[in-house]
C-alpha cells in the first residue's frame, strides 16, 4: 500500500538541511509520497528507515544504470504518462548496433562513428548514448566484446540469445557494467545466473505482457532488480500499445512487475524509416532505442526529438540576458539584439557564426519568449531594448551607432532612432537562417 507523506516524514531526520534540494523534510516527504523522488535522495536517512520504507515508497519505475562512473547511462524512474503533467526525467538513449557480420576493422570503424556522434543544439550536447555489440555468429565473442569495450566511449549492450555466448563475453567486460540483451522464457534461468554472477543489468522479453511480468518476477526473486523490458518494432502498433500498457500499469496501478524502463529494437527496411520509427519510440515511451545507422542526418532528427520531449515544459528555456560576442568582434563589428528564448538565441548565434562575420548580440530578457510571442505578450518594448543595450555598455564596444533589429519588429525602428544614441537602425531578416546572406550584403 502506498505510504502517505506523514508516514514518510516520521522516518526522516527532520533537520530541513536542504541537501535533497527541497526546502524542508516535509516537502521531500510529499515528493516521495507522490513518487517523484526516491528516498535515497536524502543522504541522511538511516538505513533502518530506508529498509522499512524503500519498497513501498520507491518510484514506480526502477532507475537502471548501465556503465560506470562518468561513462554511465541512466534510464527509468519516470513518474508521469504525459510531460505536461510534470516532466519526463531520464532522456531516451540511442544505442547503435555493431553487427556480428562486421570484421574487427569494420566494427572499430563503426565504433569510431559512434564515439564521434556528438552534436551541440540549443546550447546542449547531444550524442549517441550506447553501443550494442551483436555476438551471435562472431567467432570469438569474448575477443569482440573486449575489443569494442577497450575503445568505446559509451556504455555497452551485449546482444546474444545464447547463454553460453553471453557468459563468455560478459566475463571479460563485466567491470564496465553492460546490459545483457536479452533473456526469454526459454533462457531466463541461465541469464539470471549470468547477470547475478556478473552483477549487471538484464533485458527480458516475453511473448505476452503476462509472460514478461512473470519473467521479471522470477528475476527479482533471485535478486536481479536492474531489469529492462525488451520489445521490437516488427509489429509497430502492437509494440506502441504494449509499452504504453506497461507504463500505465507501473505508474497508475503501481504494478511493480512491469515497473522497469523499456528498450526497443527498431526494425526498419530503410534508414529513413528507421529514423522515423526511432523518433516515435524515443517520444513514447522507450528508455533506449537500438538502431542500425549513425550518419548525422539519420540520428539528428531522433536526438532533436529526445531533446524536445525531455525539456522541462514548466521551466522557461532561457539564456542569460547579456551581451554575447560571436567570434572576436571589434569596434567595427555588427551589433544586433534578440530575445533570451534559448532556441531563438542559439539559432541567431549559430547563423552569425556561420556568416563568419564576428558580431555582438545583445540579449534582451523577455522571460524566455521568442520575438513575436514577446511582442504579442508585452514582454519586449523599445524602452526595454534601449535600456538593455545601455546597461550592457554596447556603445563602448563599437565606434559606429548602427543597430540591427529583428525583421519581425520593424515597428521599433523609428522609436529607437528617436530615443537612443543608435541613430541608424537596420531592419534585419525575419528568420535566423537568412542572417549570413543579410550580413554579407548589408555589413560592408
Ligand atoms: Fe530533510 Fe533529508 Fe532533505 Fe535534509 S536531505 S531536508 S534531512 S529530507
Amino acid at each position: 500500500m502506498a505510504l502517505t507523506a506523514m508516514q514518510i516524514y516520521k522516518s526522516l531526520p527532520k533537520t530541513n538541511c536542504k541537501d535533497c534540494s527541497l526546502p524542508t523534510c516535509m516537502a521531500f516527504a510529499m515528493q516521495v509520497a507522490a513518487k517523484r523522488k526516491a528516498l535515497t535522495e536524502c543522504p541522511h536517512i538511516s538505513s533502518e528507515a530506508q529498509g522499512s520504507l524503500s519498497e513501498a515508497s520507491s518510484p514506480p519505475m526502477k532507475l537502471v544504470t548501465l556503465g560506470t562512473g562518468e561513462n554511465s547511462f541512466k534510464t527509468g524512474q519516470e513518474t508521469v504518462m504525459f510531460r505536461h503533467e510534470e516532466k519526463f526525467h531520464t532522456p531516451c538513449g540511442i544505442a547503435v548496433k555493431i553487427n556480428a557480420s562486421l570484421s574487427d576493422d569494420e566494427a572499430l570503424g563503426k565504433l569510431k562513428k559512434i564515439n564521434n556522434s556528438v552534436f551541440t543544439r540549443v546550447g546542449a550536447e547531444l550524442k549517441v548514448s550506447l553501443c550494442a555489440i551483436y555476438l551471435d555468429g562472431v567467432s570469438d565473442p569474448a575477443a569482440r566484446a573486449k575489443l569494442i569495450s577497450e575503445k568505446s566511449k559509451v556504455p555497452l549492450i551485449l546482444v546474444s540469445e545464447s547463454p553460453e555466448t553471453m557468459k563468455k563475453a560478459v566475463a571479460v567486460v563485466k567491470d564496465k557494467k553492460p546490459l545483457l540483451y536479452k533473456a526469454t522464457a526459454s533462457t531466463i534461468g541461465a541469464f539470471i545466473e549470468i547477470a547475478a554472477d556478473a552483477k549487471v543489468p538484464l533485458a527480458i522479453s516475453g511473448s505476452t505482457l503476462e509472460e514478461l511480468a512473470d519473467l521479471t518476477l522470477q528475476a527479482k526473486e533471485k535478486g536481479i532488480t536492474d531489469l529492462v523490458l525488451s520489445f521490437n518494432t516488427e509489429k509497430l502498433g502492437t509494440t506502441l500499445k504494449d509499452i504504453t500498457i506497461c507504463r500505465r500499469a507501473a505508474l497508475k496501478k503501481n504494478f511493480r512487475a512491469l515497473g522497469y524502463p523499456v528498450i526497443v529494437d527498431i526494425i526498419a527496411e530503410t534508414p529513413e524509416e528507421e529514423t522515423v520509427v526511432g523518433s516515435i519510440f524515443a517520444a513514447k515511451y522507450a528508455g533506449i532505442i537500438m538502431i542500425e545507422h549513425c550518419e548525422p542526418w539519420e540520428i539528428l532528427p531522433i536526438l532533436t526529438t529526445i531533446q524536445d520531449v525531455y525539456t522541462d515544459p514548466q521551466v522557461p528555456n532561457t539564456v542569460e540576458a547579456k551581451l554575447y560576442e560571436i567570434g572576436s568582434p571589434d569596434e567595427s563589428s555588427p551589433v544586433m539584439f534578440t530575445t533570451n528564448f534559448s532556441l531563438t538565441y542559439f539559432s541567431v548565434a549559430g547563423e552569425v557564426e556561420r556568416s563568419k562575420i564576428p558580431s555582438y548580440i545583445a540579449v534582451v530578457d523577455t522571460e524566455g519568449l521568442g520575438v513575436l510571442n514577446a511582442y504579442a505578450g508585452d514582454k519586449i518594448s523599445v524602452e526595454q531594448v534601449v535600456k538593455t543595450i545601455k546597461d550592457q555598455k554596447v556603445a563602448e564596444k563599437v565606434k559606429h551607432r548602427k543597430l540591427i533589429i529583428p525583421g519581425l519588429l520593424p515597428i521599433f525602428r523609428a522609436e529607437i532612432e528617436d530615443t537612443s544614441e543608435w541613430k541608424e537602425v537596420i531592419i534585419g531578416p525575419e528568420t535566423a537562417r537568412e542572417i549570413p546572406a543579410f550580413l554579407a550584403k548589408s555589413w560592408k
